[in-house]
């Protein structure tokens, strides 16, 4: 591993190795720095929204595409019917490596095993595979370490964590479903996502709200009534942040989750990773800002106030649900406004 980049980028995820293809292709020398042994692997239901990501990577890719999103209330169900698919579902593990061979075929070095430990005054200290302390020299660093960025508490900013928690069954369902039960998720849902051979099972929630502990507790209850038979299932847990803070810090920057820019509505991320981390390169080369970030940021801002009403006491988020399922069967509200990216119907 070099001791001098251009650009240290650290974490492997979605938004360090989409960042590091823009600068390799631009000629940077960039070191994109992983702490796991390989890339592509994360807590993940996997969803994707087609009018985001799916454009963004090659068709084979995609395991699962849904025109029809069933959702429920307590009290009702929606369902949203759409001509084309609306969102698909992806392998973490098969996109994590398509990004890193595309990043490494732009010129980038990616070096696994090796963890960023703090921020120093000519660029960072890390940890090397060898187990060596070693300084590295460079003019930017990028931070695109996650939900609990080392980085980003070097900047010195907080975070608000969201919690999600995820297993993959090896069954096969035929719906994509949504399920907004405040009693048991508060502001967030439970959702069954189906992939080609598996099926992701998990719920999500402001991790202000409920406690890991407990949402594992209701997500055991709510799959039982699903039909969803969870007892020896691997259930992982991981966090999202949702403090947008921005994403430039002098000559230190942060990008995907460790800029806070997960939907705190849905728990999306990987989208907001891959267009964050491409803007901050293009801020990194040009100064210039693009101009699909100022959307997604403004969608963001969106989805945080949403999110923080519907998670205000018990009856508030009661009312929010069944609103929103009411609207959504009147057509009255367009389910696009779920998603990060701005469409033309959003
Ligand atoms: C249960 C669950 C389900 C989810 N489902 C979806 C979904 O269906 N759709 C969706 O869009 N989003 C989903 N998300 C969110 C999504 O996974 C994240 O928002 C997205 O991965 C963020 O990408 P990132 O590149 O910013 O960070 P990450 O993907 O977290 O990548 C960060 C990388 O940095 C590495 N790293 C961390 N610290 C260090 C260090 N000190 N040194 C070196 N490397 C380090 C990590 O190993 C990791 O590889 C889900 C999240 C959870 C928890």
């Amino acid at each position: 591993m070099p001791d001098k980049a251009d650009v240290a980028i650290v974490g492997g995820g979605p938004g360090g190795l989409a960042c590091a293809r823009h600068l390799a292709r631009a000629g940077a020398k960039v070191l994109v720095l992983e702490r796991k042994p390989g890339f592509g692997r994360k807590v993940c239901a996997g969803g994707i929204t087609c009018n985001g990501l799916v454009p963004l990577v090659p068709p084979d890719l995609i395991e699962r595409a849904f025109p029809v999103q069933h959702i429920f209330s307590p009290r009702q169900r929606a369902q949203v019917v759409e001509k084309q698919p609306v969102i698909a579902t992806i392998n973490r593990e098969r996109l994590g490596i398509w990004m890193a061979q595309q990043a490494a075929d732009a010129g980038a070095m990616l070096h696994t095993g090796v963890h960023a430990l703090a921020l120093t005054e000519s660029g960072l200290l890390v940890r090397d595979n060898a187990g060596a302390v070693r300084s590295l020299h460079c003019s930017h660093v990028v931070g695109a370490d996650g939900a609990r960025s080392v980085i980003r508490r070097a900047l010195g900013l907080p975070s608000r964590l969201s919690i999600g928690l995820n297993a993959m069954l090896p069954v096969l369902r035929e719906q994509m479903e949504w399920h907004l039960l405040p009693r048991l998720f508060a502001s967030g849902y439970g959702w069954i996502f189906p992939h080609a051979k598996t099926t992701s099972v998990g719920a999500f929630t402001d991790g202000n709200l409920i406690s890991g502990k407990r949402l594992q507790r209701n997500l055991h209850i709510w799959a039982a009534a699903q039909g969803i038979e969870l007892g020896n299932a691997s259930i992982q847990a991981g966090w999202v942040n949702y403090e947008y803070r921005g994403l430039c810090f002098g000559r230190r920057w942060l990008v995907g989750d460790a800029a806070g820019l997960s939907s705190a509505l849905t728990g999306e991320g990987i989208y907001p990773a891959v267009l964050s981390g491409e803007a901050v390169a293009t801020m990194i080369l040009s100064n210039t800002m693009p101009p699909e970030l100022k959307p997604l940021i403004k969608r963001h801002q969106r989805h945080r106030q949403l999110a923080q009403l519907a998670g205000r006491g018990r009856v508030v988020p009661a009312l929010l649900a069944e609103l929103f399922l009411l609207l959504l069967r009147l057509r009255a509200v367009d389910f696009h406004h779920l998603e990060m990216v701005t469409s033309s119907t959003g």
